[in-house]
């Protein structure tokens, strides 16, 4: 399902649910079916959904409710608190700390805004008084170097890369050992992506990010881009066995795209959504939460 309907179809099946005359368990069932082949549709796992419905079903007994009861709200809010459970994998991501040496990774593919998050959330660190330094390790990708030491002269970012070097692992570690000794606290390795629907080249990238794993950062971040829709779970899920995945963001959710992948990327990499990008600036940027996205995304 493309990503932007799902919110419309879930919002669609509880107004259906709220406009029938009585709420019995046929109205439930109907409305909880077409919840769940929605996010099915959007790859979003089995199991998750399945728990979803039957959770629902266990808050929203029918037969206990008294007549007085607004079964409607009970039920809308049911649905609401199980997407919010969704996005939420139960365990914080790891949080880097000022002041202490902390090396994090993005990975993604190519187009999913990775280089622009780089800065963006050194930017957002550096505007709270951390010590951040962009290392660009994308040496796949013409122009990545650039661009990254482009945005990172913009925010006043010390920056690492090398138009000769060919080796990402070489430059990655050598970019970290330097500002390791410049005590930086926050070091922000870009990695290279690859071309979208692509499998053999993400065959690829995955091997190459096993290598580049050597670096064992405190955090790997993917990148996800709010519009890939049913690919999301997929995608996700093929950087999680290559990486230790942690936290992800997700990027353009300024466009037409309500985000919905973003519960299959959680689903698949069991990570939480730590911020959203919504815009090419660097200060487009905003830290996530998951009951103002669920309302969003219920429109
Ligand atoms: P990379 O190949 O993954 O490093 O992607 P880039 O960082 O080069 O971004 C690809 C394009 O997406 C660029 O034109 C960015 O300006 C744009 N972009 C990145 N993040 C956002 C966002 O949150 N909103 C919008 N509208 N565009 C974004």
């Amino acid at each position: 399902m493309v990503l932007a309907q799902l919110g419309g179809s879930i919002s669609r099946a509880i107004q259906q649910m709220s406009n029938a005359t009585i709420i019995d368990e046929k109205v439930l069932n109907e409305c909880l079916n077409e919840i769940t082949r929605a996010l099915l549709q959007s790859d979003v796992q089995f199991k998750l959904v399945r728990d979803m419905q039957t959770n629902i079903k266990k808050i929203v007994n029918l037969d206990d409710l008294a007549a007085g009861h607004n079964k409607r709200k009970i039920i809308q809010q049911a649905i609401f608190n199980e997407l919010c459970k969704m996005l939420d994998p139960g365990k914080p991501s790891f949080t880097p700390k000022k002041g202490k040496t902390s090396v994090v990774m993005f990975v993604g593919l190519q187009g999913s805004g990775k280089t622009t998050t780089c800065t963006k959330y050194a930017y957002y660190h550096q505007k709270k008084g951390w010590k951040p330094a962009l290392v660009c390790a994308d040496t796949f990708r013409a122009g990545a170097f650039d661009q990254l030491k482009q945005n990172a002269t913009k925010a006043k970012i010390p920056f690492y890369g090398s138009y000769m070097e060919s080796d990402p692992v070489k430059i990655a570690v050598e970019g970290v050992e330097r500002f390791k000794k410049e005590n930086c606290d926050l070091i922000i390795v870009d990695t290279s992506g690859r071309h979208k629907q692509e499998a053999a080249l993400l065959k690829k990238c995955a091997k190459f990010l096993k290598q580049r794993y050597i670096l064992k950062p405190d955090l790997a971040i993917f990148v996800m881009d709010s519009s890939i829709g049913q690919a999301a779970f997929d995608q996700a899920q093929a950087f999680k066995q290559s990486v230790a995945v942690g936290a992800v963001i997700v990027t353009k959710m300024d466009g037409h795209a309500k985000g919905g992948g973003a519960l299959s990327a959680v689903a698949a990499t069991k990570s939480p959504v730590i911020f959203i990008g919504t815009g090419e600036h660097m200060d487009e940027f905003e830290v996530f939460d998951v009951k103002p996205f669920v309302s969003r995304l219920l429109g």
